[in-house]
């Protein structure tokens, strides 16, 4: 699966996701990341690629020629279809759903705004689709790419160790959070793991780790209790 950052901050992208099981999906060749500078494509003699909005207002904007060039550029790598995704806080919120059906795509990329956003023409032009991680505002879409990245890829089969692991996890197809997990020592500080995981028995363990799960997601979010409940008595 391919992922292309257009960004002002390329160092930023790289270094955010260059590290742990990400770095080693790109190892592996699971995943090619690669954030493209949209300075390198700016015509302007001193590598601008901002500007006042017209009818004024606080801010800078990013104007519509380096972002247009810059989509192109990675076009002409792109042999399939692909999708063109703008981070901004005005899009649809990003969620585990949207990065499953995303995880099933050749060619994702990725446009990252700054300042006070990117010239409206060249984002209709590409056509974007604008895509938020949540409501509150960021200095840059760096970020959000960044997070839509990790959690998509980790959806890609093969990487990680254990291919099931993710669907386990909260906000998997359950509707469910996950259940608290324990690690060695058995005992610390006078607090003991449950007794049921030492036991062996794997359907008392999975009983229990439904129960503590249903538990969990009634106390911490009643919202997906209620789509869980729902689903069960359909
Ligand atoms: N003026 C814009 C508005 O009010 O909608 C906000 C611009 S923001 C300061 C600069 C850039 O950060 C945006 O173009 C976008 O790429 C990114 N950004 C900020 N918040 C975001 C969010 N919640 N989700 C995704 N991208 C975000």
């Amino acid at each position: 699966m391919n992922f292309y950052v257009m960004t002002l901050f390329p160092e930023m992208v790289m270094g955010g996701l260059n590290n742990s099981i990400i770095k080693r999906a790109m190892e592996n060749e699971l995943i090619h990341i690669e954030a493209v500078n949209i300075r390198d494509y700016t015509l302007d003699k001193h590598k601008k690629v901002d500007d006042y909005p017209f009818g004024g207002g606080a801010g800078m904007l990013m104007q519509a020629q380096p972002v247009y060039d810059c989509y192109k550029a990675i076009l002409n790598k792109i042999e399939n279809a692909h999708r063109i995704l703008y981070m901004s806080p005005q899009g649809k919120t990003f969620n585990q759903e949207m990065a499953r059906e995303l995880s099933k795509e050749k060619n994702l990329i990725f446009l990252c705004g700054h300042y006070e956003g990117i010239d409206q023409r060249v984002l209709d032009r590409i056509g974007v689709e604008e895509v938020s991680i949540g409501d509150y505002v960021l200095t840059g879409g760096e970020f959000p790419a960044m997070v839509m990245i990790d959690t998509i890829s980790r959806l890609v089969p093969g990487v990680l160790n254990n291919d099931t692991s993710a669907d386990e996890e909260s906000f998997s197809d359950s509707n469910l959070l996950e259940y608290p997990q324990y690690t060695r020592p058995e005992e610390w500080e006078g607090e003991k793991v449950p007794e049921v995981l030492l036991s062996g028995h794997h359907k008392n363990i999975e009983k229990w780790r439904l129960e503590k799960a249903i538990e969990n997601t009634r106390l911490k979010r009643p919202d997906l209790y209620k789509k869980y409940t729902d689903s069960q008595n359909n």
